[in-house]
């Protein structure tokens, strides 16, 4: 009996020592939940010893308790079956979750039950961790899909065909306008398919290309020929390829950009006719301008030439003219003496011719006088005599001085001043000149009808005018400039109605001119005309 107690003793020795090397807690418990035996490690979760700490022993004396409940549970439940049970770990108070496999021993768990802690806390972080980034993964997929919506939004709303690439080469995504390019019906017309191989061909070839070189990140350009696949037509294009790396630096696709070239070739085309035509216009300048210089060159020497002759013909002028003033006065004089009888009685018969005579040689004068006064003011040797007057004075005189005219023209002949005209600084002699002159036309061509000659002031009492207004023949539009020409008449033909040199309004002009002031002109064929001088007003009265 002793033996055989020794060698149960061994055998025990040795079983103990060995569930005390496994690193799971084991125990036997009894029917009452008891424990009979531990192994170490269930020692240290289970069994407090009086050395222990308070904390320590609350933690023991609670993983005994649930671990009752957990063996209490077990019967009720299918045996072997492994079931999670939270402790506390009695040395730091961490929480720690076992798996328990519980085995019953003797019939029905008679003799107690052998339970299996396994410690699974880590394997739970772990599993927890996995779910975790499991539902992370699943976010990041979602919005990974999102993206290429959006992407794949962008890419078909661009009018460029676009196309994407893998790193071997195979097309993973192509907008509607490159499906046009590189994508075909099966039942498609021979030609079409072959338009379409050709446009595969030569962009996998730029593609192969590309991929070839360095592969890197980076924009790369080049030119393709491709085909239109139903009007095969020729499409150049410009290939426009951007490579998409991870950030270790690994290539995940090429995106490649197909711009159509025709309308930038057609422009270049349209841009060199241009400057071929701009080039030839610029010649064409060139030889224009050289023409124009030499013609101007030409136009300058007659000018020369014409300026000479012309002061040629004023000094002819000037100096024939005072040469036949001199005759003339001594018959005007003779004319008037004989008329006012110094020779004896003049019969009735011969003092018409006498009076004819007279009346000629003062048109002649007249004539002779305008011709002086235009060479003299053209030689700028008309002299200016300056004096303060109103020209409302001067209205009167004019009047006086055609009388005879007004009273054999049967007109009406109306003044009408202005009382508050302001005096003007000029030359009082040259201003009566030009309204003699204005008035007396005004009296020569009209025929019925009426006169006015009126002064007026600016409203900003700057310039003084005198105005002619008659009922008379008026002139038209075209002519209203160039009766201010030397010699111009309207009716300059040799059938002309009407009298006169037509220096009149070109000496009137000249002169308003030279007192800075201008003469202005409202006509109409049939209307009558209104001719105003425009003088400026003394200012400092
Ligand atoms: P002349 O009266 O000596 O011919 P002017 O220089 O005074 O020369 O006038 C030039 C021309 O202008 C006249 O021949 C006439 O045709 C036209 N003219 C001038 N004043 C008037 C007017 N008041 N009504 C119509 N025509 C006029």
């Amino acid at each position: 009996l002793a033996e055989e107690v020794g060698r149960l003793r061994r055998e025990w020795g040795v079983l103990f020592t060995v569930i005390n090397a496994v690193s799971d807690p084991i125990l036997l418990t009894d029917t009452e939940g008891r424990m009979v035996v531990a192994n170490a490690r269930a020692e240290r979760l289970f069994v407090g010893t009086q050395e222990d700490s308070e904390g320590r022993r609350r933690a023991v004396e609670l993983n005994g308790m649930l671990l009752a409940a957990a063996i209490a549970r077990a019967g009720d439940e299918r045996a072997g079956a492994p079931r999670e049970l939270m402790l506390i770990d009695p040395s730091d108070g961490s929480d720690q979750l076992y798996e328990v496999l519980g085995t019953p021993l003797g019939e029905a768990g008679h003799d107690g039950v052998v339970s299996v802690l396994r410690n699974v806390t880590d394997l739970r972080h772990a599993s927890e961790q996995l779910e975790d980034n499991y539902r992370r993964l699943r976010i990041a997929e979602g919005s990974a899909r999102a993206e290429r919506d959006r992407l794949d939004l962008i890419i078909d709303s661009v009018a460029d065909p676009i196309v994407v690439t893998s790193p071997s080469g195979e097309t993973i995504l192509m907008n509607a306008p490159a499906e046009s390019l590189f994508t075909v019906d099966g039942h498609a017309a021979d030609g079409q398919q072959r338009v379409v191989q050709a446009n595969d061909a030569h962009f996998s070839a730029f593609i192969a290309g590309l991929l070839l070189g360095d592969g890197g990140a980076g924009i790369r350009r080049g030119e393709i020929g491709l085909g239109h696949p139903v009007t095969g037509e020729a499409i150049p294009v410009e290939a426009i390829a951007g490579t998409v790396v991870t950030e270790s630096g690994d290539l995940t696709a090429v995106v490649t950009i197909l711009h159509d070239r025709r309308e930038a070739i057609e422009r270049g085309r349209l841009y060199e006719q241009l400057k071929t035509a701009t080039d030839e216009l610029q010649t064409r300048v060139q030889v224009a301008t050289e023409e124009l210089a030499s013609q101007n060159e030409l136009l300058r020497r007659q000018a020369i030439e014409l300026e000479q002759a012309s002061r040629l013909k004023s000094q002819f002028l000037a100096n024939m003219s005072h040469e036949f003033r001199t005759p003339l006065n001594a018959i005007l004089g003779y004319t008037h003496m004989l008329l006012q009888g110094v020779g004896g009685d003049v019969a009735s018969g011969v003092r018409r011719q006498l009076q004819r005579i007279d009346a000629n040689a003062r048109h002649l004068l007249t004539i002779i006088n305008e011709i002086l006064d235009i060479t003299r003011i053209e030689a700028g040797k008309m002299p200016i005599q300056l004096s303060h007057f109103n020209v409302n004075e001067l209205i009167p005189e004019v009047i006086a001085e055609l009388d005879p005219v007004i009273a054999r023209s049967r007109l009406t002949l109306m003044p009408r001043l202005d009382p508050q005209l302001p005096p003007v600084l000029s030359d009082r002699q040259k201003v009566k000149q030009i309204v003699v002159n204005l008035l007396s036309n005004a009296l020569k061509f009209t025929h019925q009808g009426s006169v006015e000659i009126s002064s007026s002031v600016d409203a900003d009492r700057s310039h003084v005018r005198v105005s002619v207004s008659d009922t008379g023949i008026g002139i038209a539009p075209e002519h209203h400039e160039r009766i201010f020409e030397d010699f111009r008449q309207v009716d300059g033909g040799p059938s002309r109605q009407y009298g006169g040199t037509g220096l009149g309004l070109a000496i009137c002009r000249r002169l308003a001119h030279a007192l800075g002031g201008r003469i202005t002109i409202h006509s109409d064929v049939g209307q009558g005309s209104t001719f105003t001088l425009v003088i400026p007003a003394d200012t400092d009265q």
